[in-house]
């Protein structure tokens, strides 16, 4: 008989998250604030506990799937925790997770945290991957089950590590299809279609993740970790120079500055600190030093 498990919270990833534990035959309890979610799952065979306290008691593995942390304070407020594994999948700043590890163990628990790396369609399918923080060894016995969520990626024992490495690549991801759209749009008011652009994007997307001459990233990582910045072929002052071309055509386009502007203004500060005759790998420096 596969292992039981408790899903806290149902918006779409904790009843996506409940779904496929119930697929994979593990009999699974779920609670959420807003009873009338869990509608489709108890069809599916789920048990819903009639309270949080009866939730976490029906299973050593609690996942918590909510829109932040507060909603874990606000749902296990009294409630025992002892001899649980609370795995949070909610979003929350390091720091804040870090808070949430010693409320847990004040309430008898123990907490790992994770951020979960796809949509909900995504879960439970090749490739998904979600990064884990915390102690370990309670997280062992549960990572056969949580693999069907997606790839265990234990990433270290602070509790806030998770919540970095999540950040991390969400920022990436939302700026980068940020920085699309903002082409999408300039180019539009050209009355250029998305469409036009979409391979000429595509083309600078798999350039910068190459291992070839342009790998950008990979060129990148090397310089900033060698803590140095070539700038002979392509100085910080010209690209800061074409930021402020950026920032021009946005504006003569009509559409949204402050994206353009947010990095154009990184760019004259390393100039300004003295980084206009190196590389864009220099802007490093601003950005850990904020001003
Ligand atoms: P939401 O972030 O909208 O979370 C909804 C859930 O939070 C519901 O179960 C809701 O209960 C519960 N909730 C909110 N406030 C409270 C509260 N004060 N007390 C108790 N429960 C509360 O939906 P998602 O399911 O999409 O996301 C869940 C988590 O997963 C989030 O932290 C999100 O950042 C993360 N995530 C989501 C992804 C996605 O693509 N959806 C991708 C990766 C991570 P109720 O139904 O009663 O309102």
């Amino acid at each position: 008989m596969n292992s039981s498990v408790t899903v806290i919270g149902l918006g779409p990833m904790g009843a996506t998250m409940a779904k496929t534990f119930l697929k994979n035959g593990h009999p699974t309890t779920v609670w959420n604030r807003t009873a009338s979610k869990a509608a489709p799952l108890v069809d599916d065979g789920a048990t819903l506990a009639a309270t949080a306290a009866d939730a976490v008691a029906a299973s050593e593995l609690v996942v918590v799937s909510q829109i932040d942390y507060q909603a874990m304070y606000d749902s296990l407020k009294g409630v025992g925790l002892e001899g649980r594994v609370v795995v949070n999948l909610s979003s929350g700043s390091p720091d804040e997770l870090r808070r949430a590890g010693e409320w847990v163990s004040g309430n008898g628990g123990v907490l790992v945290t994770g951020g979960i790396m796809v949509p909900p369609p995504g879960i439970g399918q090749p490739g998904s991957y979600v990064f884990y923080s915390g102690p370990e060894e309670a997280l062992d016995p549960h990572k056969e089950a949580l693999a069907e969520l997606g790839d265990v990626t234990f990433v270290g024992t602070d509790l806030g590590l998770s919540s970095l490495y999540y950040q991390s690549q969400l920022y990436l991801f939302w700026s980068t299809l940020t920085a699309y759209m903002h082409g999408v749009a300039l180019l539009g008011a050209a009355g250029v279609p998305a469409q036009r652009f979409r391979p000429f994007a595509a083309t600078t997307l798999s350039e910068l993740t190459g291992d070839g001459p342009m790998g950008f990233l990979k060129h990148l990582t090397e310089e900033i970790e060698a803590d140095i910045s070539p700038g002979d072929e392509n100085s910080l002052r010209m690209q800061a120079v074409g930021a402020d071309h950026v920032v021009e055509a946005a504006r003569e386009a009509g559409i949204d500055v402050a994206g353009p502007t947010a990095l154009r203004d990184l760019f004259w500060r390393g100039v300004d600190a003295g980084d206009g005759a190196n590389s864009l790998s220099s802007v490093i420096n601003v950005i850990r030093r904020p001003a």
